[in-house]
C-alpha cells in the first residue's frame, strides 16, 4: 500500500482549448515547488501524482503544494491494485478512530468489477461499521468522508477529505509584470496578487544609501525571497535613489518631493520592465490610504508612464484586509520591521495632497538631466536572482 499525494486544478477548466498549455506550465511549476524533494511526480488526466517520497517529511511537501498557484486542492491518499478485500480493509483503517458520523463516496471508472458504485459503498460501509462501532452513517451531513476512488489504471485510491491550495492560475501563464517593491506590508501583497492570476512577477526597489540603513535594504530582499515560494524565482533589481532624490530636493519645490519622486520611479521601472519583456507596472497602491494615494496623486504617478500600464490590485482594499493577505503569505513580520524606507526621506512638510497634473509635470520638467539620472540610476541597479526555496 503506497501513499500518494493527488493534485486538482481548478478554474484551467475555463479554458478550452488552451488547456493543455495552463496544464503544461501548471505541471512545470509544481516540478520546480517539488525540486529539493525526493519523489516522482505524474499526470494522468485532470489529475496530478506526487509518489514515491517515503524518504521526505510529508507535512513539507504538502505545505509546499498549497503555495502552487493554479492548484485548487490536494488530498493525501492511499494507493493499491484494485482488489476489493483490500481496498475495504485499507477503508477500514482510514476512518476516524473516535466516534464520529460518516460515509463513503465511491467513485468506479473501472467497469470491469462485479459490484457498482453503490454496492460497493454500502459493502465498504457495513465493514467500517463492524470494525468501528462507535462510527454511525449519516449520509447527508457527514463529520468525515470516506472517499474510495477507482481507476481504469487498475489502482484504487483511498482518502478522507482534502486540503485547499491557493487556487489561482499558473504562474508564467499571463505574461510579466515589474512589481514596485517597497519594504512595506502593501507592494508585497500586490505583487503576490497578480501572481496568484498567473503573472510572473519581477520587483525593482529603490534605495537612497546612506540615507537610509542597509538593512532597509537587506527588509526587501527578505520580502522578495518570500515572495518567491509563491511566484517561482524573482529578479529584484535594487536602484540607488538617493543622487535622484538630492537633485529633486535641490531643484524642485519641495512640496511636491513625493510626487516628483513617485513618477520618476515609474520612468525608472519602466525602463527595466521593457527591458526583461514586462507588460506593465505593479503598485501595492490603495484609494485614500495615505495622502500619496489620493486620486490625483495616482493620476499624477499614472501619467509618468508612457507605455505600460500600471495595475494596482489593492486599489480598493482596506488596510485590514491588506494585512491580513500579509500574515498569510508570511510577509508580515518583516514588513512590520522599522526600517525607514526611501519615501521618508526628505520628506516636505507640507506635501501636495491633490497635485494638479500641469503642475506636477512642470515641477518635474525643473529636474535638469533627468534622463541622464534615470540612466545613472538603471545602470547602477544590483540584480539579484532569487530562487524559491
Ligand atoms: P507599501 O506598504 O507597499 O510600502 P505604502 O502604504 O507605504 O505602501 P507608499 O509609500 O505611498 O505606500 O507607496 C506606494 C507604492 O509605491 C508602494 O506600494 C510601492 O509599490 C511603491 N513604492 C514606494 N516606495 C518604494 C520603494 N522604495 N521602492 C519601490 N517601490 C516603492
Ligand atoms: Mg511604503
Amino acid at each position: 500500500m503506497d501513499k500518494v499525494i493527488m493534485l486538482r486544478y481548478g478554474e484551467l477548466f475555463l479554458k478550452g482549448r488552451n488547456r493543455s498549455y495552463f496544464e503544461g506550465v501548471l505541471a512545470r511549476n509544481i516540478k520546480a515547488a517539488l525540486a529539493p524533494f525526493e519523489c516522482e511526480f505524474s499526470r494522468t488526466q485532470n489529475r496530478y501524482y506526487v509518489e514515491k517520497y517515503d524518504a521526505c517529511d510529508e507535512y513539507a511537501i504538502v505545505e509546499r503544494l498549497k503555495c502552487v498557484f493554479g492548484l485548487h486542492s490536494l488530498s493525501v491518499a492511499v494507493k493499491l491494485p484494485t482488489e476489493l478485500e483490500s481496498v475495504y480493509a485499507a477503508a477500514i483503517e482510514l476512518a476516524p478512530s473516535c466516534e464520529s458520523t460518516f460515509r463513503v463516496n465511491v467513485k468506479r471508472a473501472d467497469k470491469s468489477l462485479p459490484l457498482n458504485s453503490m454496492q460497493i459503498a454500502i459493502e465498504a460501509g457495513a465493514r467500517i461499521l463492524k470494525e468501528k462501532p462507535y462510527l454511525s452513517v449519516d449520509l447527508h451531513d457527514p463529520e468525515a468522508v470516506v472517499n474510495i476512488d477507482i481507476r481504469e489504471n487498475g489502482f484504487t485510491y483511498i482518502f478522507m477529505g482534502s486540503v485547499p491550495c491557493a487556487g489561482g492560475m499558473p504562474v508564467g501563464t499571463a505574461g510579466k509584470g515589474m512589481l514596485l517593491l517597497s519594504g512595506g506590508f502593501d507592494s508585497p501583497v500586490a505583487g503576490w496578487r497578480m501572481a496568484k492570476r498567473g503573472m510572473k512577477v519581477y520587483a525593482v526597489h529603490y534605495h537612497s544609501y546612506p540615507h537610509t540603513s542597509l538593512q532597509a535594504k537587506e527588509k526587501v530582499v527578505e520580502l522578495a525571497k518570500k515572495l518567491t515560494r509563491w511566484c517561482g524565482d524573482v529578479t529584484l533589481y535594487v536602484v540607488p535613489f538617493t543622487h535622484i532624490q538630492e537633485e529633486i530636493h535641490r531643484r524642485c519645490n519641495g512640496d511636491f518631493m513625493i510626487t516628483i519622486m513617485r513618477r520618476v520611479m515609474v520612468r525608472i521601472a519602466e525602463k527595466i520592465a521593457l527591458s526583461e519583456g514586462c507588460g506593465c507596472l505593479i503598485t501595492g497602491e490603495s484609494l485614500g490610504q495615505v495622502a500619496s494615494q489620493t486620486m490625483e496623486s495616482i493620476t499624477s504617478t499614472e501619467d509618468a508612464a508612457e507605455r505600460l500600464p500600471i495595475f494596482r490590485p489593492l486599489i480598493a482594499m482596506d488596510k485590514t484586509e491588506i494585512m491580513e493577505q500579509a500574515e498569510h503569505i508570511d510577509t508580515y513580520d518583516i514588513s512590520k520591521q522599522p526600517f525607514e524606507d526611501c519615501c521618508t526621506v526628505f520628506l516636505p512638510r507640507n506635501p501636495v495632497i491633490h497635485p494638479d497634473l500641469d503642475e506636477a509635470r512642470a515641477e518635474e520638467s525643473k529636474l535638469e538631466g533627468e534622463q541622464a539620472l534615470i540612466d545613472e540610476a538603471v545602470a547602477g541597479a544590483e540584480v539579484l536572482k532569487l530562487t524559491a526555496k
